[in-house]
């Protein structure tokens, strides 16, 4: 068999849709399953759009999440160039031939003539009005430096049929296409001839991409047939959408890869997300590495139906993530967002991460949940009472001033030595070291439930803090 080549083709908009890194990932996870390559072509040929910056969105969003690509614009290949602007003399010699074929013709409508042909509705379709135009008349005009496009010439009648791998046979009407512009009047091609021409070049097997391609393939197919070209296996992917009627939209910052990295998404949870939008592995998995993926990867489990995008289901597998990550991995990660909280500068960084790491589904939890160890506010007394922990303002009383006191006699004022001092006072005095814990807790920080317990927050906290904390809520009690 042919060796299996996949590409990913995106246009340089500035970001990565994650609508996009799933087509990246399904076609890249196609190539490697069948020892295939992967290909990056970057589709710019519309030069009114391009952002600045966009190619290194497009280049550091693939590579982050782990889909390298073996040929495109910025690692070179056999059949480069990968960027299409680069390739713009090209595109006008193949579209010259299919001219010549008679798969396309010059046409020098105006502007008003276009517009002329709108009908009642806004609608309006090209009615080859210059098809009729002899080559030698069409150069002529050329030569004389009258604007012009190339247009496909579409068979007027006739259903054009091909295979979809997803979607099953796809039957589309000629009389329903139009005459696209191939080549525009600044020389360059338009998608619907540029894809066709360069996935045959640099020998694309399998075309992936997203289904507002399905029923224009047949226009495609036109032209490999007119060249004599074999045409690309494709495989046409659902939809993502946000919910039953909108499609994921960067303006809601609900498809921007990086808005999600901004809000403390981890790229390996994204990418392992993305993956289970519209497919099922066949063992039911739900968190998956890359090499796992490419193991398992089956186009039988990829969904015709649009998927829906769930945040729900996003935070708890990145938050899988984080609780398995170990903690310098963590800290190193979760940097940003500790600098932009309360505890960065006072407190041990790599402490307070151990007791957060598990409790927090993405990074940007990380302010809120340890501004606990900043605050430490007027609570009502009330809160020791608690029959479970058999606790009470009573038993708070009489317990607060002993670990003061034992406390006070630590030298090394770390967790361990702490928890051990305080479990045998507890032993010593024959109360449950729960209750004592409970109360310490409680008097430490005011609040019900925090992430930790007593003796991992005076770890971080400190012996100055921790007793002047304790001695306050102590004297707050008499
Ligand atoms: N440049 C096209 C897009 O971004 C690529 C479509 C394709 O993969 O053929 O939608």
């Amino acid at each position: 068999m042919e060796k299996v080549r996949t590409r990913f083709a995106p246009s340089p908009t500035g970001f990565m849709h994650l609508g996009g890194l799933r087509t990246a990932l399904y076609a890249y996870l196609y190539a490697k399953h069948n020892g295939g390559d992967f290909i990056l072509r970057i589709e710019d040929t519309d030069r009114e759009r391009f952002v600045e910056g966009a190619l290194e969105v497009i280049y550091s969003s693939l590579i982050n999440s782990g889909l390298k690509y073996d040929e495109g614009p910025d690692v070179g290949g056999d059949y480069g160039p990968y960027t299409q602007s680069e390739r713009k003399e090209m595109y006008m010699q193949y579209a010259k031939k299919l001219i010549d074929l008679g798969g396309a013709y010059y046409c020098f409508c105006t502007k008003e003539r276009l517009e002329s042909l709108t009908d009642e509705n806004g609608n309006r379709k090209y009615d080859k009005h210059c098809l009729k135009i002899s080559k030698e008349e069409a150069e002529e005009r050329i030569k004389n430096g009258e604007p012009f496009v190339i247009r496909q010439n579409i068979p007027e009648k006739g259903v054009s049929s091909y295979e979809d791998l997803i979607f099953g046979t796809i039957e589309v009407d000629y009389a329903d296409l139009e005459d696209n512009i191939l080549i525009k009047s600044d020389g360059m091609p338009t998608y619907n001839f540029a894809n066709v021409i360069d996935d045959h070049l640099m020998k694309i097997s399998h075309v992936i991409r997203g289904t507002e391609y399905l029923s224009s393939t047949p226009k495609y197919n036109l032209m490999y047939d007119a060249f004599g070209w074999e045409r690309p296996v494709y495989i046409h992917l659902p939809t993502i959408m946000k919910d039953a009627t909108r499609k994921l939209s960067k303006r809601y910052g609900d498809a921007n890869f990086d808005d999600f990295i901004n809000k403390g998404y981890l790229e390996e949870a994204i990418i392992n997300y993305v993956a289970l939008l519209g497919w099922c592995p066949k063992n039911n998995a739900e968190k998956m590495t890359i090499p796992e993926m490419i193991e398992l990867f089956d186009l039988s489990g990829i969904s015709k139906s649009p998927s829906i995008f769930d945040d729900v289901k996003l935070r708890w597998l990145n938050g899988e993530y984080l609780k398995a990550m170990d903690n310098e991995e963590f800290v190193k990660r979760a940097e940003p967002f500790f600098k932009n909280s309360s505890v960065y500068g006072k407190y041990d960084i790599g402490k307070v991460a151990k007791l957060i790491k598990n409790r927090i589904e993405i990074l940007s939890d990380i302010p809120e949940k340890v501004a606990f160890l900043t605050e430490f506010n007027d609570f009502d007394n009330a809160l020791y009472e608690n029959n479970k922990q058999k606790s009470s303002v009573e038993v708070a009383k009489t317990l607060l001033p002993t670990i003061i006191e034992t406390l006070n006699g630590i030298d090394n004022f770390t967790n361990d030595v702490i928890f051990a001092t305080l479990s045998e006072k507890a032993n010593e005095l024959g109360v449950k070291s729960k209750t004592l814990f409970y109360v310490m807790r409680i008097a430490l920080t005011g609040l019900e439930v925090t992430p930790g317990g007593a003796t991992e927050i005076a770890d971080i906290l400190g012996k100055e803090d921790t007793i002047s904390r304790l001695t306050k809520s102590l004297n707050k009690l008499n």
